[in-house]
């Protein structure tokens, strides 16, 4: 089982790991700054570095069980077994995922439909929504979505047990993805607190400490995908 570095603080750019094994995906060390693609955000890209030798991460996939496999670059040689690494990460690509992560959430708050489903992007990211017309003042939703992020709310975790997610089913807005459970807890992500408290859903990707650290967005296409669907694109300006 490999240590998520990227959950316990989503800002490390650089940490020491070991190497536990060579997988069929990937290296896999025993704590992990990558996070690995799932819940429609990509796996990071960075590079190992070691005594004698480097590793481009070209992307970060799960592997067996609760491991983290760093796919290397074809032609890398991989750092054995027991070696300890420094691993970097490509954190201009990352900040951007974040911003956009915690922006899609937003979009959620926005447009209080159930979502069908979603990939973030570092230039695009989209939202499906269970939606049968087409929003009748697109303006004014991407108005709202700038106001929200510019209220510089404080975005924050909290653990619950399977069992409280279970009598919450409420708290699951993505119809097309089950909250990562099994490990008999759940982490919610909240934005804002007490009585400024806008989202609270189970997450396990990585966000912006403060709204505003989003910057402004755009929306780009809303697309009909069916007669019950209806995808957002949005754009960071910056
Ligand atoms: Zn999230």
């Amino acid at each position: 089982m490999t240590e998520a570095l990227f959950r316990q603080d989503a800002y490390m750019q650089q940490a020491t790991g070991r190497v536990v094994s060579h997988a069929e995906r990937g290296v896999v060390l025993d704590r992990s700054l990558y996070y690995p693609n799932g819940g429609g955000q990509p796996g990071d890209r960075g590079a190992l570095t070691w005594d004698g030798g480097s590793m481009s991460v070209i992307n970060t996939l799960k592997g067996d069980g609760a491991d983290i496999a760093l796919v290397p670059e074809e032609g890398d040689a991989l750092p054995p077994v027991g070696t300890q690494v420094m691993q970097s990460l490509d954190w201009g690509t990352r900040l951007r995922h974040m911003r956009m992560h915690t922006a899609l959430h937003l979009l959620s708050v926005i447009i209080p439909l159930p979502v069908t489903g979603g990939q973030i992007g570092a230039q695009k990211s989209r939202l499906d929504f269970a939606m049968e017309e087409p929003p009748e003042d697109k303006q004014a939703l991407e108005d709202a979505l700038n106001a929200l992020i510019a209220r510089d709310l404080e975005v924050s975790e909290r653990w619950i047990t399977d069992k409280e997610l279970d009598a919450n089913p409420g708290l699951v807005k993505t119809m097309s993805v089950q909250p990562p459970k099994g490990a008999g807890k759940v982490r919610l992500v909240r934005i804002g607190t007490g009585d400024e408290q806008v989202d609270l859903q189970p997450c396990g990707g990585t966000h912006v400490r403060r709204t505003s650290e989003i910057g402004p967005v755009r929306f780009g296409k809303v697309e009909k995908k069916s007669r019950l669907n209806r995808r957002f694109n949005i754009h960071l300006v910056d």
